[in-house]
């Protein structure tokens, strides 16, 4: 499964939507500094770090594995909801024991952010010009998604919406394990895929085959997924 965060420039702001896992995930894996310098960029020339959701592989990236910020000139926007879910010190002392690391590794990336590098907002609301959040719930409880318009064009950042898409765009109402209220994320799958669908928007999803960009078309009960040729 590949892993895929976008970066996203306008004018002097740098919007990187979900990290990866820098040097703290799977052996092929932490290799987005290497990405950025290839583009000219360096981490601290990050000015935004975008979450669609607190799951491992899109936040455990905030740190290395020192514990150290790896874009400390961002600030980090998250949905509201799903921050108040993983914050919640109640839930993650009823949580079954294999899921407290989970609420472990959110406090570990995000429980020590200065105060005003956390910036929460709600699903639905604009985050910045141009970019709008979308609530997508299900996969995870606050799992968002964004879109973002310029001249006419729009392209929709739709993270875990599936995680492949091959399997669960054609068949939307299957369930990937990690989908944790899975009739919820099915009716998120249905209405984002239909925008898509409707509003001809070019889609790049986390766990999509690189490059991760394309669109999407109605087909028989489900949809296609149509990648970018390379
Ligand atoms: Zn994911």
């Amino acid at each position: 499964m590949p892993y895929t965060p976008f970066l996203l420039i306008n004018g002097n702001q740098r919007y990187l939507f979900d990290t990866g896992f820098a040097d703290n995930g799977p052996p092929t894996t932490g290799k987005l500094a290497a990405q950025l310098d290839a583009v000219g960029l360096k981490p601290t020339d990050i000015n935004n770090v975008v979450l669609s959701h607190y799951h491992g592989d899109h936040i455990n990236g905030l740190r290395n594995k020192a514990g150290q910020l790896v874009y400390p000139n961002a600030r980090v926007h998250v949905p509201a909801p799903e921050h108040a879910f993983w914050m919640d010190d109640a839930r993650m002392e009823a949580a079954p024991p294999g899921m407290k690391g989970a609420f472990m590794a959110v406090r570990r990336a995000l429980g020590n952010l200065g105060g005003d590098q956390l910036v929460k907002f709600e699903p639905g609301a604009v985050i910045a010009p141009g970019i709008t959040s979308i609530a997508a719930f299900g996969h995870t409880p606050g799992h968002t998604l964004f879109r973002m318009d310029s001249e006419g064009q729009s392209f929709a950042y739709v993270a875990d919406i599936t995680n492949v898409p091959s399997l669960f765009a054609r068949a939307p109402d299957w369930s990937v394990l990690f989908d944790m209220n899975p009739a919820m994320a099915r009716m998120s799958r249905r209405r984002v895929f239909d925008m898509l669908v409707k509003d001809k928007m070019m889609a790049g999803g986390f766990h999509f085959p690189f490059p991760a960009f394309g669109t999407m078309e109605v087909s028989g009960t489900g949809y296609q997924f149509k990648p970018v040729a390379t």
